[in-house]
């Protein structure tokens, strides 16, 4: 028979954490830690398969299910020496989801189940706590009337609200029994008004009717909208686990709290994290009272660190915070409760962290040596460098500074304020810079989240939604800035005199909190120590080799500075487009005379010259990939009037004769048109002048720095072998000339871009004329869909929202399509020239899964932006380690 329930807690442990799939992530470690001798309540676990039954069988449960709960529910009566539902001294229920990956959008936790007029009062008379029973009374109630029965949690809140405010209550703490017991009774109307039938007085109904509603919740829109979001498929399913009860709203002597084993913000080895005094579930987060820091150290004047309020309980939490990073072997996040001064554990997880925190604690660890360095590698998300790169405030530009909140996720962001998370996104759609200002985020904003640059919320703390949202996206954030007030209705933040109106720019620094009026100028994050030690991890065990795609002496710098091992594109057209060039580009595309057109060409070539004798210079004898001329020629033209006015009178030609030959060269289709080397083909002049450029500059650094310097040349758009052969051979011409007349020789190398499809399926042909090929997978990515990236936007969303594509192929390589395209021309290419240099040049050179790709089928370097090379670096060196992982696994 299918088992259904696993038993946790002391005494019998059914799981295990590697069960996470069955069990969810929260049950496989509830079991994991119960069997390591850390106190959890007791309880169990409904597994993610009776979810996928229950979807199965059209939303019924398998038949045995309600035996086996019925068993584990006795198991942990007799473990607690209590009765669910017994009217002197009631077991208490959470109902808790737990799917494999922490999932928001499932069912809220509800708390306190299995209370009742009757047991309410069981449980007053066996705590004899009389105020503390009615409180966790009437949180039950609320909480299983919005969670499960879907009464919006606002008609809860008001009535507490207006009853405080009429009774002048300030906090909840300070209600008395008898006043929770009439808020009470207003709940319960509250709950068959709104819901159209009453609270469940029996607890075996509020059991079912929670486990229902997790299950329910796995479809609900939200969740479905995360799945998707995040590639995690239905049938995984959710668990569900039922846990005894402990409690944090007793007194004094009980607590609340989130914890941290480590700084997530910045990875410091400092325990970390919130707790409040005589509270309850997610209080804490929920910002209803000010959290308090956990470690004097972390503590400011005025504040009461767990440290000092509940030393012992705070004591065994350290105990516990080392246990479960030595059982782990990473950085954990804990909930915990106090119930009495007893510390029980109620959850912990592999905490979520900033880029910053997730490079400073693998190496840490693996420094401690709680970790390998491969594990170290393999920790950090290549992905997640990209934040470390990111800017931070110039600390030299004047500022105004509006206010400060908590310095909840770093970075520095500046952008025109927002409201709503819908404004957010269809602004940030149009380009434009936003930050999302909320008084607090709940998982209905983590879209607008996503579109924002930066989030500011006025409510909550470190571990708030927003803070623990924007933190994982990579988001600055600034949370819980309590002097704003917000006014949603009328689109505007106040803080004292000021008001910020929709649409005007603010800046945040997620690094110290701090929120400044306007736009304040950012500079260039400096690299760590760690960085560098990672980085150079990461490079002792990669196989790629790792280049970027750069034109501009600036963008060489950052390269080197980022550690590429040379540039794997310079597009050449780019450097037709300055001021001082472009003059003569269009005189060069205009001219029919003859000698005109020789004038304009050579006038170009110092400026190609000194372009490339700067990049050699920059890349000091790494190798320089140089591609000739790509786009199709009516790019340069003239179009403003001023500028055919220009041209005109350079060539002596009416304004007229220029905006007809400028017609006369326009393509209906320029992506297939005359560009690339069909251009170079039929204007041979201007491949030779760049080839000559390229050549001269060559000869002339090598000189300059006293070492060999390697340019690569390289022939775009190549469908066929007679194409690059006849290409190869002007450019080969032009070399000899060049060197014959500079009296001295050179190592170069001439290969080719493989974009097109049919290159990639000659490329054993092409291959005969080819030093190398560099994979431009951008093009090859729009020629094999043939689709155009430039006009792709008005579908491609579409399809990936349906499932029709599992992600944009022009960010993550399609594996079976340009993909084995790639595959195909490196076997052939190789079959020709088995030392055929291999690359890739298109925007998947610095997408990590991509990588992993091209590290399977085996190129020696990917190619990308500057920025993205640290990316690459790490990515490759991850992609290396899986495959000796899988090697090892087979072998
Ligand atoms: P989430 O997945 O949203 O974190 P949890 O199931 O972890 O939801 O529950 C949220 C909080 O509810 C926990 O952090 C804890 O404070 C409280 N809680 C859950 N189960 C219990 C329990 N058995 N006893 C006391 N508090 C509990
Ligand atoms: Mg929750
Ligand atoms: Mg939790």
């Amino acid at each position: 028979m299918t088992k259904w329930v696993y038993s946790f807690g002391k005494g019998l442990n059914e799981g295990r954490a590697d069960m996470r799939n069955l069990l969810g992530g929260k049950g496989a470690n509830l079991a994991e830690m119960a069997a390591n001798g850390l106190p959890v309540p007791p309880g169990f676990t409904i597994t993610t398969e009776v979810c996928s039954a229950f979807y199965e069988n059209g939303r019924k449960y398998p038949d045995a299910l309600q035996a086996q709960v019925a068993e584990a529910l006795h198991r942990v009566e007799q473990s607690m020496g209590l009765r669910f539902g017994d009217a002197d001294a009631p077991l208490l229920v959470s109902v808790r989801s737990g799917a494999r990956v922490s999932m928001p959008g499932m069912m809220d936790t509800v708390l306190n189940l299995g209370l009742n007029d009757e047991t309410v009062e069981g449980l007053a008379r066996s705590s004899g706590d009389a105020r503390f029973a009615w409180d966790s009374y009437r949180r039950f109630i609320q909480m299983y009337g919005s969670v499960v029965m879907g009464v919006p949690h606002h008609h809860f809140e008001d009535t507490l609200e207006q009853f405080k405010r009429a009774n002048r209550v300030e906090d909840d703490t300070a209600i008395t029994a008898d006043q929770w017991r009439a808020i009470v009774v207003d709940y319960r109307h509250i709950i068959s008004t709104h819901a159209g039938s009453e609270f469940p007085t029996n607890p075996h109904d509020q059991l079912w009717g929670a486990i229902g509603a997790v299950f329910g919740s796995w479809m609900n829109p939200r969740a479905n909208t995360y799945r998707k979001l995040h590639e995690i498929p239905a049938s995984w399913g959710t668990a569900v686990n039922v846990q005894s009860m402990v409690f944090g709203n007793m007194g004094d002597d009980c607590a609340t709290g989130v914890c941290f084993t480590r700084d997530p913000s910045t990875g410091e080895n400092i325990f970390y994290g919130e707790y409040l005094i005589n509270a309850q579930g997610e209080d804490v987060v929920a910002s209803i009272r000010t959290p308090q820091p956990m470690a004097c150290a972390r503590a400011e004047a005025g504040q009461h660190p767990m440290e000092t309020t509940l030393p012992e309980a705070y004591a065994e939490l350290l105990r516990v915070r080392s246990v479960l990073e030595t059982h782990y072997k990473d950085m954990q996040d804990i909930e915990f409760t106090v119930q009495r001064n007893v510390l029980y554990i109620l959850q912990t997880r592999n905490g979520k962290r900033t880029a910053a925190a997730a490079l400073k604690i693998a190496i840490d660890m693996a420094r401690e040596g709680l970790i390998t360095q491969e594990e170290a590698i393999q920790r950090v998300p290549a992905a997640s460098l990209d934040q470390l790169l990111h800017p931070t405030l110039d600390p030299k530009a004047e500022r105004v500074q509006l206010t400060r909140g908590l310095p909840a996720s770093p970075g520095a962001a500046a952008g025109a304020v927002v409201f709503t998370a819908e404004e957010c996104e269809a602004r940030a759609a149009k380009g434009e810079d936003v930050i999302l200002v909320r008084i607090e985020t709940s998982p209905e904003d983590v879209h607008g989240m996503h579109a924002a640059r930066g989030v500011l919320t006025t409510r909550g703390g470190m571990t708030s939604h927003a803070a623990v949202v924007a933190r994982g996206m990579g988001r600055v954030c600034v949370a819980g800035a309590g002097s704003i007030h917000v006014d949603y209705a009328a689109g505007t933040m106040t803080v004292g005199t000021h008001t910020v109106a929709q649409g005007e720019w603010i800046t945040l620094d997620g690094g110290t909190g701090a929120v400044y009026l306007g736009r304040v100028p950012t500079i260039e994050p400096a690299l760590s120590d760690d960085f560098n030690t990672l980085m150079g991890w990461a490079d002792a065990v990669r196989r790629l080799g790792v280049r970027a795609n750069a034109e501009t002496p600036d963008d060489a710098r950052t390269a080197r500075r980022f550690g590429a091992e040379g540039i794997g594109l310079a597009r050449t057209e780019h450097m037709f487009f300055g001021p001082d060039r472009i003059g003569f580009v269009r005189q060069m595309i205009i001219a029919d005379d003859e000698s005109v057109r020789q004038k304009a060409i050579a006038a170009l070539l110092p400026f190609q010259r000194d372009d490339f004798a700067s990049l050699f210079r920059i890349m000091a004898g790494l190798p320089v990939t140089v591609r000739l001329l790509d786009p199709p020629l009516h790019e340069f033209l003239p179009h403003a009037e001023a500028e055919m006015a220009e041209v005109a009178n350079a060539l002596g030609k009416s304004v007229d004769d220029v905006r007809a030959r400028c017609a006369a060269l326009a393509e209906t289709n320029p992506m297939l048109g005359h560009r690339g080397c069909r251009l170079g083909l039929t204007s041979p002049e201007i491949y030779a002048m760049q080839v000559r450029a390229l050549i001269q500059a060559a000869v002339m650094v090598e000189k300059e720095l006293g070492k060999p310097i390697r340019p690569e040349i390289m022939i775009p758009l190549v469908a066929t072998q007679a194409e690059l052969a006849t290409t190869r051979r002007a450019a080969e011409d032009e070399i000899a000339r060049v060197l014959k007349e500079e009296g001295t020789n050179l190592n170069y190398y001439i290969g080719t871009m493989i974009e097109l499809p049919r290159a990639a399926l000659q490329a054993d042909r092409i291959a005969e004329y080819a030093d190398f090929f560099s994979f431009g997978t951008n093009d090859l990515t729009q020629t094999t869909f043939g689709l155009s990236r430039d006009d792709a936007g008005s579908f491609l969303p579409y399809y990936v929202d349906h499932g029709l594509l599992p992600r944009d192929p022009f960010v993550s390589i399609d594996r079976d399509g340009a993909g084995a395209l790639v595959r195909l021309g490196v076997e052939r290419g190789r079959q020709t020239c088995p030392d055929l240099k291999l690359g890739i040049c298109g925007e998947h050179g610095g997408d990590p899964d991509s990588i992993a790709f091209f590290d399977e089928v085996g190129l020696d370097y990917v190619s990308c932006s500057p920025f993205r090379v640290p990316v690459a670096r790490l990515a490759a060196a991850q992609a290396a380690l899986a495959t000796r992982q899988k090697a090892g696994q087979t072998a």
